[in-house]
């Protein structure tokens, strides 16, 4: 069984269509790159997998669970959906550590020990142990950036959302929330990220999915997807021609 399958996914606002029959499966240990143009629903679509926006058609199954179905519970589903936005969305008040054991105390129910070492252990990871006490906004955008996936990590999640991850920082700290990302992704992460970083793509994704107007129009490998010669739509052609 694969570890998500979308089935017919549609979505609108009153009349207008935002996701419109998307479907696709995504397998576990699997990098999927989602991109396309600006306002055609990559970010509505990624939030529909772990239940921040509803969709009134089709079917989502996350680990053969289904997301629409009013028995699932959202809570436990996010915890295995972990979900990385644009603007870092940590809690200011907090300091890191507090940032890193909220949810896990919360919602896993662990008590503060247990959650303080699986905190210090991915803190490790993306390398800001120095940084445990500080508050969110003693910190650079790109250090704040991996301390979100910090967070999201600690909850063990079976696959981890990206949306934009890199998109509001400055450019000299881009590199060091993609170089995160990408040991994530060797050491076997199941990702889908929205993301115009296309050396990210070509380093470490399998496929790439490109949406135009809530609709996928590509989805296929990574190869074929930056393979000049393949049969992109032109759509596609298009947008790779503005962005590479
Ligand atoms: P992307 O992430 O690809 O830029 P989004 O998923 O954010 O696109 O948005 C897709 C489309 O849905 C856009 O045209 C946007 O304006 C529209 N949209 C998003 N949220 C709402 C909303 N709450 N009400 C109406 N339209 C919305
Ligand atoms: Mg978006």
């Amino acid at each position: 069984m694969s570890l998500i399958q979308l089935e017919h996914v549609s979505k609108w606002y009153g009349s207008f269509a935002v996701l419109t029959d998307c479907s696709t499966t995504i397998e576990q240990g699997e990098v999927v790159v989602v991109c396309g143009p600006s306002g055609s629903g990559k970010s509505t679509l990624i939030k529909t997998i772990n239940g921040l926006e509803p969709f009134q058609a089709g079917k989502i199954l996350v680990d053969g669970v289904s997301v629409g179905d009013s028995k699932t519970s959202l809570t436990a589903l996010r915890s295995q959906v972990g979900m990385v936005f644009q603007n870092f969305e940590l809690f200011p008040h907090l300091s890191v550590m507090d940032n890193l054991t909220l949810a896990q105390m919360k919602v896993l129910k662990k008590d503060q020990s247990m959650a303080s070492e699986q905190g210090l252990k991915y803190l490790n990871r993306v390398g800001l142990i120095d940084h445990k006490d500080k508050f969110p906004g003693q910190l650079s955008g790109g250090q704040q950036q991996r301390v979100a996936i910090a967070r999201a990590l600690c909850m063990q999640p079976k696959v981890m959302l990206f949306d934009e991850p890199t998109s509001a920082l400055d450019p000299e700290m881009v590199g060091e929330v993609l170089d995160v990302m990408v040991q994530l992704a060797h050491d076997g992460m199941t990702m889908i990220c929205v993301t115009h970083e296309m050396g990210f793509a070509k380093k470490v994704s399998n496929r790439v999915i490109f949406m135009d107007q809530g609709r996928i129009v590509e989805d296929c490998s990574k190869d074929e997807f930056f393979n000049a010669s393949a049969n992109r739509s032109p759509r596609a052609q298009e947008f790779l021609s503005k962005i590479i």
